[in-house]
């Protein structure tokens, strides 16, 4: 028995990975790749089955699991095949800071056919010349008659181009407010006032885009306001906080794929007579990755449930889990390729792939350095 996931909880685990183990597969995957395409048919089926809102509170369509159970569905996605799995939890997780400081009524139009699989999110903070330091961002919006207009430029949005709703953070006046529009806005102003251009291939996660977003004199109504005009940095934080914990059940289900694949093959592959299994350093190698993934494991799920109690330590353990956990998958998964040797190296296996889709789990949602600055800031 687990000390944290329940038997309904167990239940549902148990039925993401089914799924996936029936329907990703590597060979789709590298199709998605190659195309530079969404597998969108993949993830409405997920919502369908209401994987998407594990997580998701009951009165807007989800299961009422809270961050474990973004945790749980992440986790086993990710386990499976980890560009899928991500690929999957990034048409949700962009949302999160709707769910968390929207109205019902924007949760009701927004949340719920999200978690059905029928909406992909957005979420753009990030500039050229604001990452980790959003406080300088360039993006200004001002109030005009019925409306606010905004000028400025927004990159690495996740997402863009094929999502059904934004949500954008701008300077208003000399404070940052959250705005949250979908296509009807973006079509009433035409295509010259919201750019959206492609930034490209990158080292992994090819199915999903990043983007570049350019609003010149982009109009959006005052209704669009989300969370509390003025307060658009707390917004965005209070998202960042639960995000950085589903990201780090991104990579610990990478973890999973790397060691679980790992072990099977070192029994299977025979050298010197023996399955390599039996040369002691690759079974202690084997031994310190299952010791890494325990001690994730447990920081992990402690995590989500202070997260789910509002426990005034689940900040700086989000950072704690955001930080440590990429850092081992990448490791676990390199040593991983190391186990495989040759073939370690080779598309088809699936292992370079996963690498390189999780190499951005430590820098997305703030670098590893920016969540060891906000932990020392909460320690010290
Ligand atoms: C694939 C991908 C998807 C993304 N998706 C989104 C998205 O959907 N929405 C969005 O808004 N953004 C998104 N991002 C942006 C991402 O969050 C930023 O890239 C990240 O926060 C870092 O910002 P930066 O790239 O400008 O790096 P910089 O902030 O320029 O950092 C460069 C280096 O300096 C270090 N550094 C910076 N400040 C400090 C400091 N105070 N102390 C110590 N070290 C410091 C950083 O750790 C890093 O090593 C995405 C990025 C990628 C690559």
């Amino acid at each position: 028995m687990d000390l944290y996931i329940s038997s309904d909880l167990t239940d549902i685990q148990k039925a993401v990975s089914e799924f996936c183990e029936k329907e990703f597969s590597q060979e789709y995957l590298q199709r998605y790749e190659d195309e530079h395409n969404y597998p969108r048919e993949l993830y409405e089926k997920i919502g369908t089955l209401g994987f998407i809102g594990v997580g998701f509170s009951e009165d807007i369509g989800g299961a009422g699991y809270g961050a474990l159970g973004h945790v749980v569905a992440v986790t086993e996605m990710c386990r499976k095949l980890p560009g899928m799995g991500m690929a999957m939890s990034l048409g949700y997780i962009p949302s999160f800071v709707v769910d968390i400081s929207g109205t019902k009524e924007q949760r009701e139009k927004y949340i719920r056919p999200l978690i059905e699989g029928k909406y992909v999110a957005a979420f753009s903070v990030t500039e050229p010349d604001a990452g980790s330091d959003i406080s300088v961002l360039k993006t200004r919006m001002e109030e005009k008659n019925d409306c606010f207009v905004v000028n400025g430029s927004k990159i690495f949005t996740t997402n863009a181009g094929y999502a059904d709703f934004y949500t954008l953070l701008a300077m208003d006046g000399n404070s940052f407010t959250a705005l949250l529009f979908d296509k009807t806005v973006i079509d009433d102003n035409g295509p010259r006032r919201f750019e959206i251009n492609d930034l490209g291939r990158k080292m992994g996660i090819n199915t999903t885009m990043s983007g570049e977003l350019v609003l010149s004199d982009f109009h959006v109504p005052k209704e669009c306001v989300l969370g509390e005009r003025g307060k658009g940095k707390k917004t965005a934080l209070a998202a960042f906080e639960l995000s950085r914990v589903v990201i780090a059940g991104q990579a610990f289900g990478g973890m999973l794929y790397g060691y679980e694949r790992a072990v099977d093959y070192a029994k299977k592959r025979k050298q010197f007579g023996n399955s390599i299994i039996k040369f002691q350093s690759i079974e202690h190698d084997l031994v310190d990755m299952y010791v890494e993934i325990e001690k994730c494991r447990n920081l992990l799920y402690r995590t989500a449930w202070l997260y789910d109690r509002k426990d005034p330590e689940s900040n700086k353990y989000a950072s704690m889990v955001k930080l440590t956990i990429p850092e081992n998958a990448i490791s676990v998964l390199n040593r991983c390729i190391d186990v495989f040797g040759g073939y370690g190296y080779m598309r088809d296996q699936g292992l370079e792939g996963a690498l390189r889709d999780i190499r951005i789990t430590s820098i997305y949602e703030g670098t590893n350095k920016i969540q060891k600055n906000v932990i020392a800031r909460m320690l010290y």
